[in-house]
């Protein structure tokens, strides 16, 4: 702990925020797919469940200066468990801590259930959105954004990619490419694994909907042993793929080393990883060339570890993001702007676009690019309308 405290933190609070949405994450649902009494439906093109509304869990640390920091963890479903570690196990610990040793709280929080098996998961979560809240508070409390924190801002704007094509039927997803493309963005991602009409028939139809100065990317939800995935991937290979993401089950390094050797398209995955413990062993086997840190997952400290790393093993980070209320975006964008190698950052439009309505502050997505957003801290802050959705 720092000699000098600068502030310490003196409360560490959570709220569960569940937003209604019209069409539920990654588009219409299916035959066969409902939405259970709780509020969950399994995907059956990729086997997982998702929320029918925009659930996540903020994070408020208040400082003894008055002043207070937000985080946000991935809370998209039981997000009660990660709000009871906070409140029960983590919240606890940390009053009367500088924010300013945020690296170090997170290292002492890792330490703190390190033989109870939570090095991964919702305890991981939890530490994200408190790490997140403590960056935000110590940026405010030194008058800077945490890109300044970070060592400095290298980029004020990213490019943003389209994630997803929430429609019905090819023909509309392909109208719907076509649209976003025309409002500026140059990247195209499709979870062609949730489709039903079949992965090469929808990329070959995107294809030759969106011309050929696109950037193409293909999601592949994990469903691959890695023979299949390299048949498959060489097969959508005419198409001129600018990356293939997470081909094999995120347990099966081997088979996500031999597919990134077997394809001649950049692999991307790691949008499930917490840690640089869990990047490392996929850096030094070159199981991909794209990372894709999700900060809702990580936390800032992680992050940019997880981001200078590969930039040490020469692989580009392209940040995944996911249901978010605007917070954990804006840790994600200060976090990317800091980093040399970020040739994209995702962009959930359906979620993104929505959620602003949610946060004070200048970040945006226009014209194919995030804005960062240039305020103190995160730079953004919930807006009271948020607290009408807590769960
Ligand atoms: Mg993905």
């Amino acid at each position: 702990m720092g000699q000098n405290i600068v502030d310490a933190i003196v409360s560490v609070e959570t709220f569960i925020i569940s937003i209604p949405r019209e069409v539920p994450y990654l588009g219409p649902l299916k035959q066969g797919e409902v939405i259970n009494e709780r509020g969950y439906l399994v995907r059956k093109g990729n086997r997982t469940i998702y929320p029918s509304t925009d659930m996540t869990l903020l994070v408020k640390v208040s400082g003894e200066s008055g002043r207070v920091g937000w985080g946000e963890c991935y809370g998209i479903v039981a997000p009660e468990a990660t709000k009871a570690i906070i409140d029960d196990v983590v919240g606890p610990v940390i009053l009367g801590r500088d924010p300013g040793d945020a690296v170090v709280i997170h290292e002492d929080l890792y330490d703190l259930m390190r033989v109870r098996g939570f090095f991964g998961g919702y305890y991981l979560d939890a530490l994200a959105g408190v790490d997140i809240a403590l960056w935000d508070l110590t940026g405010k409390n030194l008058g800077v954004p945490v890109s300044t924190l970070l060592g400095g801002r290298r980029h004020d704007r990213l490019p943003a990619y389209v994630s997803g094509l929430p429609r019905a039927t090819i023909k509309e997803r392909c109208d719907l490419a076509v649209e976003w493309i025309g409002k500026g963005y140059k990247g195209i991602k499709f979870a062609a694994a949730v489709s039903d009409e079949g992965i090469v028939n929808e990329m070959a139809a995107l294809r030759e909907a969106v011309g050929p100065d696109i950037d193409l990317m293909v999601d592949l939800h994990w469903k691959f042993e890695a023979a299949e995935a390299i048949r498959l991937v060489r097969r959508l290979e005419p198409y001129n793929l600018y990356f293939a993401e997470a081909p094999c089950q995120p347990e099966n390094l081997e088979g996500q080393v031999r597919v990134a050797r077997g394809i001649g398209v950049p692999l991307a995955l790691g949008e499930e990883l917490r840690t640089a413990y869990e990047y490392r062993p996929r850096f030094e086997a070159r199981a991909m060339s794209i990372v894709q840190p999700e900060i809702g997952h990580s936390g800032i400290s992680e992050f940019i570890q997880i981001g200078r790393m590969a930039q040490a093993f020469h692989m580009n980070v392209i940040p995944h993001a996911s249901i978010s209320i605007g917070i954990f975006m804006a840790a994600s964008l200060q976090a990317a702007s800091a980093l040399q190698n970020v040739p994209y950052h995702e962009y959930q439009h359906s979620v993104f676009d929505r959620n602003l309505d949610f946060v004070t502050g200048d970040m945006g997505c226009r014209e194919g690019c995030y804005t960062v957003p240039t305020g103190v801290g995160i730079g953004v802050e919930p807006h009271e309308r948020i607290f009408e959705y807590v769960k």
